[in-house]
């Protein structure tokens, strides 16, 4: 739903091809009012990649929501490089709700942009930008309605919750939602802002990531039986996974494949990897990743479990050559799946504020099972489609971004009564 606004309001006014949106000037925040569009022009200008700190922006989120009478609570990382930054509008009383998105954004670097990934541009509908959709978006409507949700008189809260580091593995969240449950008065519910088109979403998989290093042994490749291939047995790791995804991708398909999920089985999968040094040397190391993302039914732990005892048969064979060789396994990270809920406040609060009853699962992991596992009833509901998060030319339509706006206000009012 779009929403007009008089002609005076010149964040509104129709944006030519290409015209660049306010970004983020030095001015003072002190009690400026922002429209959604505005506001997502702001945090968009901030590249919070997650290799980089986030703190220009929770600065500013802090600082701008003091100057509306907005007390905010930081939760730092070990070095104090990043925050979470949470808050709590309203009367501290139960049966408030939570709006929770991640400040980082994945990277722009390597990938091929029309308009600078940092500079919010406007080119009809669609605004452009790196985050626009995932999930700066949902940020900017909730820190652009905040003076409004401030001033509303609510009588349950709205609680704010800005994390970082959610696209590296969900590491930044859990901190800041444990201080909340020893902190805030028992919430209603949690609403994950993550792109849905604004559909109730109660389930994805979870996520788990890790970090796999084969250490070889050096030789000149005419004397290949001499060495050990660090790259040859990392190949077979990754033969492996594809292996085990068909596997799972078979037994789906056998069982009628009427799942939520999209694809409806666990998948494995390497995104990156290095390794060896020249063609005629049997590599030393080489290095990959993997993410293997289970159904709410199963355990990523079971998958760990399976992939490390097909890595020690390889390493036994690798050591009869060198027994200094072998495969180190990492875990990065370990979110979990997002789980239905057997009447769950948040869904049915969410449906209410949506009209939408229809079941929506997605394939991407999200915080929200954090949430769940601190026990607060959580859904996924945001602007956006995740088609275009992490994509080059990440964009939201201004249609998307009113859709988030008038969920943000239909639950202002619900919360006045
Ligand atoms: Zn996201």
């Amino acid at each position: 739903m779009l929403l007009n606004l008089p002609d005076d309001q010149p964040c509104l006014t129709p944006r030519q091809f290409g015209e660049r949106l306010p970004a983020n000037e030095l001015e003072s925040p002190l009690g400026q009012q922002f429209s959604p569009e505005e506001m997502l022009g702001k945090l968009v200008g901030f590249p919070t990649v997650s290799s980089q700190s986030n703190l220009p922006l929770i600065d500013f989120a802090a600082d701008y929501l003091a100057s509306h009478g907005i007390v905010s609570h930081r939760v730092p990382n070990a070095d104090g490089g990043k925050s979470n930054l949470w808050a709590t509008i309203g009367p501290d009383v139960p049966g408030g709700v939570v709006l929770s998105g991640h400040t980082d954004v994945v990277p722009a670097e390597g990938q091929p942009w029309t308009s600078d990934p940092f500079t919010l541009t406007a080119r009809g509908d669609r605004l452009y930008g790196r985050g626009t959709t995932d999930m700066k978006g949902f940020l900017a409507i909730t820190l652009a309605l905040a003076p409004e949700m401030a001033a509303a008189g609510l009588q349950r809260p709205i609680h704010l919750a800005l994390s970082y580091d959610e696209e590296v593995g969900c590491l930044g969240a859990p901190s800041m939602i444990r201080e909340m449950r020893e902190t805030i008065a028992p919430p209603q519910a949690v609403i994950v802002g993550e792109p849905t088109k604004m559909q109730v979403v109660t389930g994805h998989k979870g996520v788990m990531g890790l970090e796999v290093h084969v250490r070889g042994k050096p030789v000149h490749s005419s004397v290949v039986h001499e060495g050990v291939s660090a790259i040859m047995v990392a190949a077979r790791l990754i033969t492996w996974l594809s292996e085990r995804m068909e596997t799972n991708r078979l037994a789906a398909g056998n069982a009628g494949g009427d799942s939520l999920f999209v694809p409806p089985y666990t998948t494995l999968h390497s995104g990156r990897i290095e390794g060896g040094t020249a063609h005629n040397i049997t590599a030393k190391d080489c290095r990959f990743t993997v993410d293997i993302r289970t159904l709410p039914s199963e355990r990523s732990g079971d998958y760990l479990a399976e992939f490390q005892a097909f890595a020690a048969s390889l390493e036994s064979e690798m050591q009869r050559v060198d027994p200094a060789s072998g495969i180190d396994i990492v875990r990065r990270s370990d979110t979990p799946a997002c789980r239905r809920e057997v009447q769950g406040e948040a869904e049915a609060l969410a449906r209410a504020l949506t009209g939408d009853n229809a079941e929506h699962a997605v394939a991407y992991g999200t915080e929200a099972g954090q949430f769940q596992d601190e026990a607060f009833s959580t859904v996924v509901c945001g602007p956006g489609d995740m088609e275009q998060g992490h994509a080059p030319d990440e964009f939201i339509t201004r249609e998307q971004l009113a859709a988030g706006e008038a969920f943000q206000r239909r639950l202002i009012e619900r919360l006045k009564n």
